[in-house]
């Protein structure tokens, strides 16, 4: 079986303990405001058009479905990702986002950075939402984990339990979204709201999974002391839940959105005093370890 994969990072930091590769797939249903990956958002492959390197030579202009317009403007929603402005462009600006490769594949890439993986590292399967594609992701686990390769799945938790409970023998660890406590908040800033994200969270903590609870903070959206109590509740109230990360919004996504011809999210990246603010509001009432 094949998945559709955005891109595979080595040598990791960010994505769990040690150093690991991350393996991108592409593809989400929520669509949230502030999205840091919206390249994955759409699951087939995308053309992103880096405008700073076009010259605006028109060689990509006939693009077969349309998306380029005769004045560089480009409607990334019309996209097939066929290609051709990537084979045409004298300037490089153009690449497609997205490839379909199998699990074999997928682990010929991760298998040379298996010796940095040491005790702690491995490989972590991320997105857009990894579960949209639950049957490519069982299928990796699973050979990953026959290679002696460990697995951490970052999700952000919408999709139905079946496509998570098989995983469970497989997953070292959760990293799990939670965004917005509040349900029609949540549904307002990602297009979905959280009571099936709930629901799968504490039934993968009652399953004795190892959770680490991932929370975006938006100035704007969920900077607000009723959701801190609320991830501090869950934390207390799940015993899964053994960390919580505090993620501060970043402006990155802003310049894949212009790649993909969309607009600025809007949001402006908190102070650092902002940030800290938080993180201290945050641990002073949360039952387990906050990370910044
Ligand atoms: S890959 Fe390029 S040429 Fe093909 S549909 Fe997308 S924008 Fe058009
Ligand atoms: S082919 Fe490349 S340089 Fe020419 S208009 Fe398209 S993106 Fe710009
Ligand atoms: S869940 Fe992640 S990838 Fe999906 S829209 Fe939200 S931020 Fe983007």
């Amino acid at each position: 079986m094949n998945g559709i994969i955005s891109d595979i990072i080595s040598m990791s930091v960010n994505d769990g303990p040690g150093i690991r590769t991350s393996v991108y797939l592409k593809g989400c249903p929520l669509r949230c405001a502030w999205c840091h990956n919206p390249e994955m958002q759409v699951p087939s492959p995308q053309a992103m058009v880096l405008s700073s390197r076009c010259t605006h030579c028109g060689a990509c202009f006939a693009c077969p479905s349309g998306a380029r317009g005769e004045k560089g403007e480009y409607d990334s929603s019309r996209c097939t990702g066929c290609g051709l402005c990537v084979s045409v462009c004298p300037a490089e600006a153009c690449r497609v986002v997205g490839a379909s490769m199998s699990a074999g594949e997928v682990l010929r890439r991760v298998l040379p950075d298996k010796p940095f993986f040491r005790l702690r590292g491995g490989v972590t399967i991320s997105g857009g939402e990894p579960l949209l594609q639950a049957d490519f992701v069982l299928e990796l686990a699973s050979l990953l984990r026959k290679n002696g390769i460990g697995v951490i799945l970052e999700t952000c938790g919408y999709a139905p339990w079946q496509a998570m409970e098989p995983l469970l023998p497989l997953i070292g660890c959760f990293l799990y979204d939670w965004k917005i406590t509040d349900p029609s908040a949540h549904q307002r800033w990602t297009g979905v709201d959280n009571r099936l994200i709930y629901e799968n969270l504490k039934a993968l903590c009652g399953r004795g999974a190892d959770v680490v609870l991932r929370c975006p903070v938006i100035p704007g959206v969920n900077d607000t002391l009723s959701h801190f109590q609320g991830i501090a509740e869950l934390a207390g109230a799940l015993p899964g839940i053994r960390q919580v990360d505090l993620l501060p919004y970043h402006a990155l996504g802003n310049d894949k959105r212009m790649q993909l011809g969309l607009k600025r999210d809007g949001f402006d990246p908190p102070s650092g005093e902002t940030v800290l603010k938080w993180y201290r509001q945050l641990s002073s009432i949360c039952p387990v370890p906050v990370m910044l």
